[in-house]
Formats: structure tokens, sequence, C-alpha cells
């Protein structure tokens, strides 16, 4: 074959080879800015994580709590399960937020959907603190959460009650979101770490049942790392969202952190056809995000690991999953501003 034949041949190969390969974009549904100390590495890492991972939205909350260096414990803690230390509610977690966010330039906000977290969601004046901030800030915040109710050993870290996704104040706190049109973010774990039954699930249910006008982020759909080191994989998870979905159109499921694996992908890093089966009866109801805390580094590769699952899918379904999904579920005002 003469050379440049040899060279047409090689890039329509690479041609064919670009048209099979999506180049998804992403939306991180579930971001924290800061960690559980409340420090953060900051914007500018954001902003240059968020370019080299082809995330082109993300959700940006603070944490609801700060671990303490308690005086009895010998060395500053890196993680709140790190010692026995206790964890309080701490407002000013939006503060940081909040500041990070109105410093962008405005063509780099549209891309930051602020999700307030900072309230003891065990009070039932939350909602009033939640609407001194919204009043603050008019238009600032786009959705609230993630709220921690049910969260492995950190539910007995934190002082006061533990708190319930369907305790009273909760309720108060759904009615408030509805008024504002926010999507809410609830980390309820569906149960214990010991427990293989759903121990825990009527309490993301019954406000699922009782609020039909607030749409619910379920984060991690009810899983954690902490149950999957005890469990495994909880084998009822998949008939419980299959259920749920049919019954709950307010129900929308956060795969991240605990969910990829071992659910959507087994050890071998083969989609299951059942959870792929399950999302595509459901499109528009599945979104994906990092769980990043405060550190930047790990944000491209963490969504990035959904490949292997948005691959596997119809590419319309896999493009609304890697992006459009969680657009879909910001205030009506904003979906208008971004053209939706
Ligand atoms: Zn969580
Ligand atoms: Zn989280």
């Amino acid at each position: 074959m003469p050379i440049r034949h040899r060279l047409f041949a090689a890039a329509l190969a690479l041609l064919a080879l670009h048209a099979e390969a999506r180049d998804y974009r992403y939306s991180d549904a579930h971001l924290h800015f800061v960690d559980f100390f409340q420090e953060s590495e900051g914007m500018t890492s954001l902003l240059e994580a968020m370019a080299a991972g082809r995330i082109d939205h993300v959700m940006i909350s603070g944490i609801p709590v700060a671990k303490k260096w308690h005086e009895d414990e010998p060395k500053r803690p890196r993680y709140y399960a790190g010692d026995d230390a206790g964890a309080y509610w701490y407002s000013a977690t939006d503060v940081l937020v909040a500041d990070a966010v109105k410093r962008l330039p405005v063509e780099q906000r549209r891309r930051f959907h602020p999700f307030l977290s900072g309230f003891n969601p065990a009070d039932k004046n939350a909602d009033a603190h939640i609407r001194r901030m919204l009043e603050l800030d008019p238009g600032l915040w786009q959705g609230i959460g993630e709220v921690f109710t049910r969260h492995d050993d950190l539910t007995a870290l934190i002082y006061g009650d533990t708190p319930r996704a369907n305790n009273e104040a909760m309720a108060r706190v759904y009615h408030l979101a509805a008024e504002y049109d926010l999507p809410v973010m609830v980390h309820s774990n569906i149960t214990s770490k010991r427990e293989r039954n759903p121990l825990y699930l009527a309490e993301i249910e019954e406000p699922l049942r009782n609020h039909p006008h607030v749409r619910f982020i379920w984060a991690h759909a009810g899983t954690s790392l902490e149950i999957h080191r005890h469990q495994e994989k909880l084998d009822f998870l998949l008939p419980t969202l299959q259920r749920m979905l049919g019954e709950y159109p307010n129900l929308y499921v956060d795969l991240s952190w605990s969910v990829l694996q071992p659910y959507l992908l087994d050890a071998e890093g083969q989609p299951d056809p059942s959870w792929l089966k399950l999302i595509e009866r459901h499109p528009t109801r599945f979104v994906i995000g990092s769980d990043v805390v405060g550190r930047f580094d790990g944000l491209g590769g963490n969504l990035a690991a959904f490949d292997p699952l948005l691959d596997a899918l119809p590419e319309k379904i896999a493009r609304r999953v890697a992006r459009e999904n969680f657009l879909a579920l910001l205030p009506a005002g904003r979906r208008r501003e971004l053209g939706l």
C-alpha cells in the first residue's frame, strides 16, 4: 500500500476509535468543600481538578459537623473515626462555602451549586435557622444537605440526640425545602453495621411518602463503607430500590462512595446486569458523585471510575447519569439560567 493510503487508513481507524469513546462530561452531585476539621485545599485546587476531570458542574457543600481535638487525645485526629473524641454541629461550614463561591468570577460561578448543611437535624429550630440563611444570601443556596442522620459511628460521636430523617425537626425542614424548591440530600443508612436487614429503612421511607413535593437525594443509596466492612454486600438493597423507585417519584439515588463496588461493578470491574436494568428503567433518577472531603486530587478519578458502568448503558442514559440528572434536580430558577 502506498504510504499516503496507509496514512489514510490509520486516520480512518483513529476516527472510528474516537466515535466509540464517549468522552463523558460530568456533574459531581456530591462534593464537600471542607473536611471534618472544616479545612480545605481551596478553590484554586478545586477548579484545577474540575478542569482536569472534565467536570462541568458540582454540588458544593460543607460538612455539618466539626470533629473535636479532645484534651485527652495525644495526637490530632485525621478523620472523624480516628479517635474517641466527639463531633459537634457546626453552622460556620456554610459561611466557608458561601465565601468561596461568592469570590468566583461570574462565568465560573454558574458551575457551582451550593447546598446548605450546617444545622442540627434534631433541633426543631433548624428550619428557622435555614430560613435566616436563605434570606441572608438570596438565591445563593440551591439545595439542602448532605444532612447527616444515621451515619455509622459518627451517629454516636455527635453530641446530642441521634437525628432521624423522619423526626419532627426534619419534617419542618422538608416543608421549607418545598417552599424554596430546594432538593434535599440525606445520608440515612439503611441499616446498622451488623444487622442484615433494613433496620432503619422506615426513617427515609416515611418522609418520601409524606413529602411528595420534595426531591430527595438518598446519599449512597443508604449504604456506607463501614457497613460493607462488617457485612460486605446487602442482598436486600437492590429489591428495596426496585420497589421504592416505583413507589416514590420524588426519590433520587446518589451512587457515590460505597455504591460503585460491590453493587454496580463486581470484583472484576464488570457492571451488574440487574443494576443496569434498574437504571435503564429509571433513567432520570440516578446521579454520581465523588464525595471528596476538602481535598480534590481524587475528584476526576472518582467520577471516571463510573465509566465502566456508563459504557454499559445506552449512550443517552449514560450522559444523563453522568451530567444531566443532577442539573435537572436544581430549583426551577437555576435550571432556567442554565438554559434547561
Ligand atoms: Zn454520606
Ligand atoms: Zn458526603
